[in-house]
C-alpha cells in the first residue's frame, strides 16, 4: 500500500547544453606526451646534478673506512629528506606566490564585473558555459603594451589584460584574446605552469629545464591558438588579434597577404626554427601558419550544419537584432 511510487514524468533537471565541439576539435594528445618528456628530462638532469653532488660529498669520506657505510647512509637520506623538503617549502611558496598575484591585480587594477566593461564578463561566461569549465574573472592594468595573460592553480582563474589591448585591439579582436586566454585555463596550462616553475626556478639547472619546458608551453600557444578558431569559427578574426599583440596597431594592417608569405618564406630555415627554441611562444609567423593550415583541415565541417550555431555575442545584451 505504500509502496514508494516513481514519478512517471520526466525528470525536470536543468539542462547543461552538450560540451562545445572546438574543446576536442582543439585538443591535441601529443602536448602531453611533450610534456612528460620535457618534466622527465628535466628531472633526470637535476637528479643527475643531485646524485653527482652526494657522489662528491660521499668521496670525503672515503679516507675513513670505518665511518663510510654510516656516513654513506646518512649523507644520502639526509640530502633526500632536505630535498624532498626543500622542494616542499619551494611548492608552498610558489602557490602562495601565485595568490598573492590575484590580490594584487585585484588591489592595483580593473575588475571588469560591474564596471562599463562587463560585457567581457558576459563574453568569458558564455565561453566558459561552452566550454564547461569554471568562469574566470577578468582585469586590466596600465600597461601600454598589447598583450594578456592568464594565470591561477584553482578557482579563481585571472586573466589581466594590458590596458594596450583595450585601447588597441577591436572588441572582435578582444574576444579572441580571451578565448585564447581561457584555453589555457580550459586545457589546465595554467595549472601545469605554476608546478613546472618548480624546475623552472631550480638553482643552476633552472635556465636547462626552462629550455626543455618550453617545448611544451609553444605547444600550449598553439592548442590555445586552435581553441579561439574552433570556437569563433573565424581565422581572420583570430590571426588579427595576434598580428595586433606582435606587430602592433600602426601595421598591423599593412601586414597583408604577401607581407605574411614573404616573412613565412623568409623564416622557414631550421636556424630560424632553432631560435625559436629559445622562445615561450611560437614565432608569429608559425601561429598564423598553424592557423591557416587548421582552417584548411576543419572549415568543411563548419560549414555543415550538424555543429553548434556560432556563438555571436554583442555589446548590447537588452537590444535584441531585428535580423534574428
Ligand atoms: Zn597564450
Amino acid at each position: 500500500m505504500n509502496e514508494e511510487v516513481t514519478p512517471a514524468g520526466p525528470v525536470s533537471q536543468p539542462h547543461v547544453p552538450p560540451e562545445h565541439p572546438a574543446v576536442s576539435q582543439a585538443n591535441r594528445r601529443s602536448d602531453y606526451w611533450v610534456l612528460a618528456a620535457g618534466v622527465v628530462t628535466s628531472l633526470l638532469a637535476t637528479g643527475l646534478v643531485f646524485f653527482t653532488s652526494i657522489a662528491s660529498v660521499l668521496s670525503g669520506y672515503d679516507e675513513d673506512v670505518y665511518y663510510e657505510d654510516t656516513a654513506a647512509d646518512a649523507g644520502f637520506f639526509g640530502d633526500l629528506l632536505s630535498f624532498v623538503v626543500i622542494g616542499g617549502i619551494a611548492l608552498i611558496l610558489i602557490l602562495t606566490l601565485v595568490r598573492m598575484m590575484r590580490q594584487q591585480v585585484l588591489g592595483n587594477a580593473l575588475q571588469v564585473e560591474y564596471s562599463d566593461y562587463a560585457w567581457l564578463r558576459e563574453w568569458s561566461n558564455q565561453v566558459a558555459q561552452d566550454l564547461h569549465m569554471p568562469r574566470v574573472e577578468i582585469m586590466v592594468t596600465q600597461d601600454p603594451v598589447i598583450n594578456a595573460y592568464a594565470f591561477g592553480f584553482a578557482t579563481p582563474y585571472t586573466i589581466v589584460l594590458n590596458s594596450g589591448s583595450i585601447r588597441w585591439l577591436t572588441q572582435e579582436q578582444l574576444k579572441a584574446v580571451v578565448v585564447h586566454e581561457m584555453a589555457h585555463v580550459k586545457y589546465h596550462h595554467t595549472q601545469i605552469g605554476t608546478y613546472l616553475n618548480l624546475l623552472r626556478l631550480m638553482p643552476i639547472l633552472g635556465t636547462l629545464n626552462g629550455w626543455l619546458l618550453d617545448f611544451w608551453s609553444r605547444r600550449a600557444e598553439l592548442t590555445a591558438d586552435r581553441l579561439a578558431l574552433c570556437y569563433l569559427r573565424d581565422n581572420e578574426q583570430v590571426k588579427e588579434s595576434l598580428i595586433g599583440v606582435h606587430v602592433g596597431p600602426d601595421v598591423a594592417k599593412s601586414f597583408n597577404d604577401i607581407a605574411r608569405q614573404w616573412q613565412v618564406y623568409m623564416t622557414s630555415s631550421y636556424f630560424n626554427r632553432f631560435t625559436q627554441t629559445f622562445s615561450s611562444h611560437p614565432f608569429l609567423v608559425r601561429r598564423l601558419q598553424h592557423l591557416d593550415a587548421k582552417t584548411a583541415e576543419l572549415s568543411p565541417m563548419w560549414s555543415q550544419a550538424e555543429v553548434v550555431k556560432k556563438p555571436v555575442r554583442t555589446r548590447s545584451t537588452t537590444k535584441k537584432s531585428s535580423d534574428e
